[in-house]
């Protein structure tokens, strides 16, 4: 669980608001209504709105239509078509009701529309509605990319967040590794113990090897049955083949009992590929080379660890 990123707000960081409005006076009256709850960023004109949002990424505008220069539909549309900011909930505040605008605010994006002259109640009540939703959206989506059983990222985390490592470790210049593991004979296992205990020796062995990784930026998640992934970034394969040995035998240290294992007792093994990122490989191709490593590991007795490096 430590290191799957849970986009949810933790208790004690307050939600992002930017005001937006050519006139201080509104703003004033918007910054009483919010200062307390929420954490705010004010504009007065378009770029700036826009030049704020990109920076701290806020949870929600408060966008004034009516401005000189770029108006709020401008701004709207500006944060939408990047996909840095698109996310970002945008509730337009408007100086007259007028059917045909709030339909084209929709139609941009908007999540809902305030009127002036502000009614302090009805604003803050929208504005908590927003992000009741957005926190209920967000907690949705970081409960789906959890495996259920274990805890740890799953095959859908892992998809979108191996890019990202990727790139960043291609931006740094630095080398990573990833780690394949495989619980030894766990077919046999289940067969043997039944799968409520199949469940809970993956249980344990997730948490061991979450154990073991100890940086920040070390990931892990459940690649399939009885297969992890661990990722490595600024890691070499020296560094990789030490990390992944204090895993084997972290899970031998367990000592959970396999009668139909030859070690009579649960095992892993790993295989590892590892990478300086200048050269000419895909993230793809580091997959398939720790896996053939994975199962040279398994042919040569298991319980052990293979490594390359991939250039
Ligand atoms: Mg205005």
């Amino acid at each position: 669980m430590d290191n799957i990123e849970l986009n949810q707000y933790p208790n004690d960081t307050k939600g992002k608001i930017v005001i937006v409005d050519d006139q201080p006076l509104n703003i004033k009256i918007l910054h009483q209504i919010f200062s307390e709850e929420y954490e705010l960023f004010m504009a007065t004109n378009g770029e700036q709105a826009i030049a704020i949002c990109q920076k701290v990424l806020p949870d929600l505008v408060l966008l004034d239509i009516e401005m000189p220069g770029m108006s709020g539909f401008d701004v709207c549309q500006h944060l939408k078509a990047d996909p840095e900011t698109a996310g970002i909930g945008i509730i337009f505040v408007t100086g007259h009701f007028d059917e045909v605008q709030e339909v084209k605010g929709f139609q941009l994006g908007a999540v809902d529309f305030i009127h002036k002259p502000i009614n302090p109640i009805i604003t803050a009540a929208r504005v908590k509605n927003q992000f009741t939703l957005k926190r209920q959206s967000d907690l949705l989506h970081s409960i789906a990319l959890l495996d259920s059983l274990t805890g740890v990222a799953n095959r859908r985390h892992l998809d979108q967040r191996l890019p990202e490592l990727w790139k960043q470790c291609c931006r740094s210049k630095l080398p990573l590794s990833i780690v394949m593991l495989d619980v030894d004979f766990f077919k046999r296992f289940n067969d043997r113990y039944g799968h409520q205990e199949g469940d809970h020796c993956l249980r344990l062995v997730a948490q061991t090897i979450n154990s073991v990784l100890r940086r920040p930026m070390d990931y892990i998640a459940r690649y399939g049955g009885e297969e992890f992934i661990c990722i490595l970034p600024e890691t070499p394969l020296s560094g990789a083949l030490q990390m992944a040995q204090r895993i084997v035998d972290a899970v031998r240290a367990l000592h959970i009992e396999h009668l139909d294992s030859c070690f009579k007792e649960i095992t892993i093994s790993a295989g590892i590929a590892s990478v300086q990122p200048t050269s000419d490989v895909t993230w793809f191709s580091l997959i398939e080379t720790a896996d053939q490593q994975l199962y040279h590991a398994k042919e040569n007795g298991r319980n052990q660890v293979f490594g390359l490096e991939v250039s």
